[in-house]
């Protein structure tokens, strides 16, 4: 199938042609003729599956039908990073065209997002939170709306951003084309999904078990003081551009200062990072300045690097559907790719988890640092356990006194927490 058969207008047809792209990936065949017909759709597809094209290219081509200086378009997306991602691709594929796209997201000034959807935006990509805050201070009309896109629905679940998305939905107009994009179907999404569409059509691409095909896949099994070895020699072994996965910002940090320790340059993009230090990591790692960007998961939820050759697991994930999203992010629409994963001794059942996924083994590889310590790392508290507590409680006969009297949730058991737990909200 080529584009022109999808009943693209001439200057989107152009505009795909500047990209470089062939032919319609399966979803923008599968979701094009659809959404020209202005029919609600539910996509089931991950990043990498040239989605963005599939949503963005009729709708360039429906507003373009018509001129009005509101909103027409809103794309809402779970992090900063994709949408400006987003951004990019409306500007590309709309080059030739009269329309104005915009991204509102948090971690930034306001001042320049309220500037330009002053001047008038045709199409509005946005974050749940500033979204509603410019709602709020009543900068965002939605009265015109037309075409409303929830992308990545299942992470903005996980995000915890449903009640947001509830106010947004609230404010838009009942009568609008809503498409729904998931790379999973939980039951919060699917009952959310029959609220806000209309007779939706179904898309399935590469769902999420399936990961991408054309990836190679390995996996190293080592002590966790030996990845930073690992690490670095295969770094040093001529990659183009490594994505490199921790499960924590603080974990991320290290593994930046152990690479420049070993004079390989590398940048970390994280939650903790302003959004400028995000942004630069970002840029310099696509401009190939630097050939190592450390990532958390979320921050690097969909970066999208067309020719990123590596993926790195320096820690598995403790979510095995995680695993399948990192990979992604190589061998991205129909690229060769390579993902290697570290996998220490407490990260053996991540490592089942992820195989019982995807269904498959994936090949181990030898290194000068096998798998020598076969047991559980010990946690140490950093305040005294509480078993210490209780026994100093009981030498003193208080034991009872001290269960009944102590407030449910105590500071340090906060504090103690395991920083995965509360990595998966907020990297
Ligand atoms: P997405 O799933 O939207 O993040 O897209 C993943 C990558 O595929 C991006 O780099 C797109 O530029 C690229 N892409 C999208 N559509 C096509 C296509 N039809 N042919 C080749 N690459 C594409």
């Amino acid at each position: 199938m080529t584009f022109e058969q999808l009943q693209l207008s001439q200057p989107l047809l152009n505009a795909i042609r500047h990209q470089g792209y062939i032919e319609p990936t399966p979803i923008q065949q599968q979701a094009i003729p659809h959404l020209l017909e202005k029919q609600d759709l539910i996509g089931c597809a991950q990043t990498g599956t040239g989605k963005t094209a599939a949503f963005a290219l009729p709708i360039l081509q429906l507003l373009s039908q018509s001129r009005a200086k509101q909103v027409r378009a809103l794309i809402l997306t779970p992090t900063r990073e994709l949408a400006i991602q987003i951004l990019e691709c409306f500007q590309s594929y709309g080059e030739n065209l009269p329309l104005r796209a915009a991204a509102i997201f948090g971690g930034v000034g306001q001042e320049p997002q309220v500037t330009a959807l002053q001047r008038g935006v045709d199409v509005l990509i946005a974050t749940p939170g500033r979204l509603c805050d410019l709602m709020q201070q009543g900068y965002v009309k939605l009265d015109r709306l037309e075409i409303f896109v929830l992308d990545e629905a299942d992470r903005m679940l996980d995000m915890g951003f449903l009640r947001d998305v509830k106010k947004v939905l609230a404010a838009l107009p009942k009568q609008r084309q809503t498409l729904l994009f998931s790379a999973t179907m939980p039951r919060e999404i699917e009952s959310l999904a029959r609220t806000m569409l209309h007779e939706p059509v179904t898309v399935k691409v590469n769902p999420v078990t399936d990961t991408a095909t054309a990836v190679q896949q390995s996996v190293y099994l080592i002590d966790k003081k030996n990845k930073k070895y690992l690490l670095q020699e295969i770094l040093k072994r001529g990659i183009t551009s490594a994505l490199v996965f921790t499960r924590t910002k603080y974990g991320a940090n290290d593994v930046v200062k152990d690479l420049a320790k070993a004079g390989i340059e590398a940048m970390a993009i994280h939650g903790n990072k302003s959004q400028t230090a995000r942004q630069t990591a970002l840029s310099s790692f696509k401009s190939g300045k630097i050939k190592v960007l450390v990532a958390t998961d979320i921050a690097a939820r969909g970066i999208d690097v067309p020719e990123l050759s590596h993926v790195i697991n320096y820690e598995l994930p403790n979510e095995p559907e995680t695993y399948i999203h990192r990979v992604g992010r190589t061998g991205r629409a129909g690229l060769g790719g390579i993902a290697i994963s570290f996998c220490d001794y407490d990260e053996l059942d991540y490592l089942k988890d992820i195989e019982k996924l995807i269904g498959k083994t994936i090949p181990r590889e030898t290194s000068k640092w096998p798998m020598e310590i076969l047991q559980k790392t010990v946690k140490q508290p950093r305040t005294a356990p509480s078993s210490v507590r209780r026994r100093t409680a009981a030498a003193s006969g208080e034991v009872h006194a001290a269960k009944r009297s102590a407030p449910r949730r105590q500071p340090s058991v906060v504090k103690s927490r395991p920083v995965e737990k509360r990595q998966r909200r907020r990297p």
